[in-house]
């Protein structure tokens, strides 16, 4: 069974201009080194934001080094029409990733990446969330109730899995966290309500490993043959379970969390 995703990016993209109120909002977003991943992302990011009347910046830096970097995102941080700043992960080894975290302003984080917006998540406090795992959240919260559900995420990373536990935790679910050196993973995934999957493998989850009538997640962004397919062998768990797609799935609601996440910066910044 199929977990209609588009609508819901749809609402958030609607609300979000709405509460933008015609004000011409502005992301700036910064791509280091040759991913073309991360290029393709900030990309339709930008697209997207032209396509509701808002605008953007992508700072492709081929090389650049540490403190360079932060003194772009410093300049960012103090310009009154940068609503919006995003650092496309992951950044080559030599910079350390926690300084520029911490380098960009609390108030224009649209990706919830800086550790005061991470501490405030840790406390319950949900005010700039980072855009996957609000994703995941908002599907869930529009498919099912989440209180008292117990929910395995195949992931830890500080990108999906770590924040999307604390949301879970927030709304009274039982988050179990899974990642490569977990054991008996086919036995915790047959007993959850609800499996998020974001390992980057594709049908890494299969069939036998859900059980009938669970909610599947797929975070999975993988190409196989020119094609886009996430972490799930869609196909065989769709005739057993809930599950949403790649494409049109969590990356679709992403992008428009990344929206929403503009419009509430501009709000704590009081420009709307
Ligand atoms: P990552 O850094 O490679 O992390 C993968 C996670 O999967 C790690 O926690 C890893 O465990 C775990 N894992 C790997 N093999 C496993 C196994 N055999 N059993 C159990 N767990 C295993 O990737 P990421 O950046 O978090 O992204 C994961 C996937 O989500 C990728 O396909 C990415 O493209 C996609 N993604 C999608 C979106 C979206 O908006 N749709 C956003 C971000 C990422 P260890 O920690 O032990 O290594």
């Amino acid at each position: 069974m199929l977990i209609e995703c588009k609508s819901i990016a749809k609402e958030i993209r609607e609300k979000a201009k709405k509460e933008a109120n015609g004000k011409k909002l502005w992301l700036h977003n910064i791509v280091v080194g040759g991913d073309e991943a991360s290029l393709v992302y900030a990309r339709s990011n930008l697209k997207l934001l032209r396509k509701l009347g808002f605008d953007g910046e992508i700072h492709h830096l081929e090389e650049v080094s540490e403190r360079d970097l932060i003194s772009l995102i410093d300049s960012l941080n103090e310009e009154d029409d940068v609503h919006g700043i995003m650092v496309n992960f992951p950044l080559p080894k030599e910079i350390n990733a926690l300084k520029v975290r911490e380098s960009i302003s609390p108030l224009k984080d649209v990706d919830g990446i800086n550790p005061v917006n991470y501490g405030r998540l840790l406390l319950g406090k949900e005010i700039l969330v980072p855009n996957t795992p609000r994703a995941v959240i908002t599907i869930l919260e529009n498919t099912t109730p989440l209180r008292g559900k117990d929910v395995l995420i195949i992931n830890r990373t500080p990108v999906v899995g770590k924040p999307l536990s604390l949301l879970l935790l927030n709304r009274d679910a039982t988050p179990i966290i899974a990642h490569s050196k977990t054991q008996n993973l086919k036995d915790k995934a047959k007993k959850a309500d609800i499996i998020v999957v974001a390992v980057g493998k594709p049908r890494f989850l299969t069939r036998d490993m859900v059980r009938e009538g669970a909610i599947v997640i797929d975070v999975g962004i993988n190409v196989v043959d020119g094609k886009l397919v996430g972490d799930a062998d869609f196909d065989s768990i769709e005739k057993i379970a809930y599950i949403t797609p790649v494409p049109g799935g969590v990356g679709t609601v992403t992008n428009a969390c990344l929206v929403e996440n503009l419009v509430k910066a501009a709000k704590l910044q009081g420009v709307i």
